[in-house]
């Protein structure tokens, strides 16, 4: 049933193919679904890990709790790294070495995989205890280490599609994908909401919405673990980077946050508590510092809130190198051991050292002295053990080498191209001018149109995603995929500039006068973390100029962005035709845009992030309402270019009839929404209904609106459908000063597609 609903809504590219009667997509209706399904837990585990607590000495404890990444224990780099036995049986024989992570630095064949793999657990079985190492990887949009996987759209991309079937059934083929290499951990989702669009990250998250990002979130997780993480399909998820990663004040990666508690429980936890609750194996700690504290000695977030306030039993591993960033970074302690202790105590189960053994020679140090208590290690390596057994890697340390999983299926691939379609967000179409006519003569131009750098991003083949020449050669960019479709006669190429510098502009603007359609691709290349900083998200003076010259010549232009954080084109928003903008949809994306350009799917891309109109004036859709007046000199704080939630299709939604079941309720009682949606137009597509409540007075000033629940439709042309949505009132609940939540009583409002009913809570 699952499946075919999500058929329907790729359904759009066959119109007339879908059966109208079926179910939309509604967050809530998923969450529920997949926060109370089934999950597996071994009778055994438990004993199993405290025997083994039992027999372990210091070392061997201390060994569990050490992380290393591989080029620690291999020589060799990218398509030559190779396991070194003497390395590795110093860190796996001699110090007990629990856990290995990483390429260095390209994907590698699945073969390979296994042949790593089965020598690290031959390492590991020659232990005193043979506890199986377990192996992490960062498959971040797929299982983007390991050649000819799938790889989806990044999850901004996937946020964008609003789908969270979509997101599940991706996240269960990156498991697959991942497990098949015998890599049984994930360091994935990111569930740091997007709220600063410098951080280089942003294209990680699943967007500004701590609602939206929350489903999301828990669609990946259930989709890595499924029931049973110890499954040869799945793998155990990592939540990252607990908390307030995403909010630095210069946007740049790693540097500080300033976030008050009622700001970083209202807007950044619940992403964290939500897929705590579907079940999430482990944690990885924010690399940077909130309120001054760095998030690797923040005792407070990681014991009293995370395990204290959430519940989490599972395993809490440090981010690269961060312990020894609290002495050269961070400047905390004074030295490697005192930094050592402070975030063994502060909650750190694993060291993700990576590069040497210092972390667990400090550690038995610290423990001999009395510094840090044996019930402390006891508690992270109990923890550590279990995740094991939760993965079932003591019954079989290489589940998924035998699997029947088919790195980068024909299904797969197709499952990634409905993905990438349904990320694409279509923001103006003025005059239609998208669909382009069959015969219309293109000039495709700019820096990201001939790139699968800028459709994938970074975490693609390399960290950085920046070896286009290690990129699968079957894929089109956009120019080859519009080539591929109208005919190459029919697409002219010039470049126009590269990311920053101008190239040909004069042969740019000649064929331009030539084509009946400019199709100018702007954006960004390929980043990752602390390399993909930047100071100004306008976008480079050299795209701004080659637009405008394209511009000045009267040929309509389509702007495709391809990029992972929202760059300013204000200057050239109002020249341009049609926009449609392209969050790193991935291997699949060229195909996708020329679908979507040539009319053969209908988008049905939203938003979300606010898509800013000016480089200081960065905010989120959930402002206050002050922010929106007029201050009297005509300027407002929240101008976006393009708000949360926005896109639109080739078709027309029409709302009416929005219904509230009581417009007065008391504190315990639930909202019953109706709303009907018609699709107005002439062809199928898929809406989003969002639907937002607004506060009209609250103690701490009220933001505009907030997202509480949506869904995804497909509606035939003509077709009507009525949606319901229930929506208990204590999840209208803001976060007070005094950092705990509160529902106060007062006067609201529902907003819908342009809709808005009042109701009232009662004391
Ligand atoms: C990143 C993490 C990642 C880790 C391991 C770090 O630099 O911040 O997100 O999981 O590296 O690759």
């Amino acid at each position: 049933m699952r499946f075919a609903r999500l058929l329907l809504i790729a359904g759009l590219v066959a119109p007339g193919s879908a059966g109208a009667a079926d179910a939309p997509v509604e967050s809530q209706a998923f969450m529920e679904q997949h926060l109370t399904s089934a999950r597996i837990v071994r009778a055994g585990d438990e004993a199993r890990v405290r025997d083994l607590l039992a027999r372990m000495t210091l070392r061997e404890k201390v060994g569990q709790m050490t992380q290393l990444t591989i080029a620690a224990v291999a020589t060799g780099k990218d398509g030559e790294l190779r396991l070194d036995a003497d390395k590795l049986r110093h860190a796996v024989v001699d110090y007990g070495v629990g856990s290995l992570l990483n390429v260095s630095d390209t994907a590698m064949p699945v073969a390979w995989w296994h042949a790593t793999l089965r020598q690290v657990q031959a390492a590991a079985a020659q232990t005193r205890l043979k506890v199986p190492a377990v192996y992490g990887i960062d498959s971040i949009h797929g299982a983007n280490y390991i050649t000819e996987a799938t790889l989806f759209p990044q999850p901004l991309g996937m946020a964008a599609t609003w789908n969270p079937e979509l997101m599940l059934r991706g996240s269960q083929v990156t498991a697959a994908e991942t497990r098949a290499a015998g890599i049984p951990w994930n360091f994935s989702p990111v569930l740091d909401v997007g709220r600063q669009p410098l951080w280089p990250r942003l294209y990680e998250t699943f967007g500004e919405d701590s609602y939206l990002a929350s489903v999301m979130g828990v669609a990946t997780v259930r989709g890595y673990e499924g029931s049973d993480p110890a499954a040869p399909t799945q793998v155990g998820s990592c939540l990252k980077h607990y908390i307030g990663y995403s909010a630095p004040t210069s946007g740049h990666d790693r540097t500080p946050a300033l976030l008050p508690e009622s700001t970083l429980r209202e807007h950044y936890l619940p992403t964290f508590a939500a897929a705590v609750k579907a079940g999430a194996l482990s944690v990885m700690v924010n690399s940077g510092e909130v309120n001054g504290i760095p998030g690797h000695v923040n005792g407070y977030l990681l014991k009293d809130v995370l395990r204290g306030e959430l519940g989490f039993d599972g395993v809490v591993v440090s981010d690269w190198e961060d312990i020894k960033k609290l002495v050269s970074i961070h400047r905390v302690a004074a030295t490697e051991k005192e930094a050592t202790r402070l975030a063994v105590l502060a909650g750190i189960d694993m060291s993700m050292v990576p590069m040497e053994l210092s972390f667990a020679d400090l550690l038995v140090e610290l423990v001999q002295e009395g510094a840090v208590p044996m019930s402390r290690i006891d508690e992270a390596v109990a923890r550590i053990l279990t995740m094991k057994a939760r993965l079932g890697l003591f019954e079989d340390a290489l589940r998924g080498v035998t699997a029947s999983t088919v790195v980068g299926a024909p299904a797969a691939r197709e499952l990634a191209l409905q993905a990438a379609r349904e990320s694409l967000v279509l923001l103006k179409n003025e005059r239609d001018l998208l669909p382009l006519a069959g015969s219309a003569r293109l000039l495709v131009s700019g820096p990201t149109a001939d790139s699968m750098l800028a459709l994938n991003n970074g975490w693609t083949i390399t960290w950085q995603g920046d070896r286009a020449e290690l990129y699968p050669r079957d894929r089109p960019t956009i120019l080859g995929a519009l080539r591929a479709r109208l005919g190459a006669a029919q697409v002219e190429h010039v470049p126009g500039a590269g990311y920053d510098k101008e190239l040909d502009v004069a042969a740019a603007v000649s064929a331009a006068r030539r084509a009946d359609v400019v199709v100018l691709c702007l954006g960004e290349l390929a980043y990752a973390e602390t390399p993909g900083n930047i100071d100004d998200l306008a976008l480079p003076d050299a795209q701004i100029k080659l637009a405008q010259a394209l511009i000045a010549t009267g040929k309509p232009v389509v702007l495709v962005l391809a990029e992972g954080r929202p760059r300013l084109i204000r200057p050239i928003a109002d020249g341009v035709g049609a926009i449609v903008l392209a969050l790193n949809p991935g291997h699949e994306g060229g195909r996708a845009l020329a679908d979507v350009l040539s009319g053969d799917v209908n988008p049905s891309g939203r938003l979300p992030i606010s898509y800013p109109r000016f480089a200081n004036a960065l905010r989120t859709y959930d402002h206050k309402a002050f922010e929106e007046q007029d201050t009297g000199f005509g300027l407002k704080a929240y101008q976006p270019q393009f708000d949360f939630g926005a896109g639109l299709g080739f078709t027309r939604f029409e709302y009416s009839d929005l219904r509230l079941a009581a417009s007065t309720l008391p504190a315990a009682g639930q909202l019953e929404i109706a709303v009907t949606v018609r699709n107005a137009g002439a062809r199928s597509g898929a809406e989003v209904v969002q639907v937002y409540v607004s506060d009209q007075a609250a103690s701490l000033t009220p933001p505009v609106k907030r997202l509480r629940r949506f869904a995804k439709l497909l509606l035939q042309a003509g077709e009507r459908r009525e949606l319901r949505f229930t929506l208990p009132l204590r999840e209208l609940s803001f976060v007070g000063a005094d950092g705990r939540p509160r529902l106060e009583p007062g006067a609201f409002s529902v907003l819908v597609g342009g809709l808005k009913q009042d109701f009232s809570v009662q004391p």
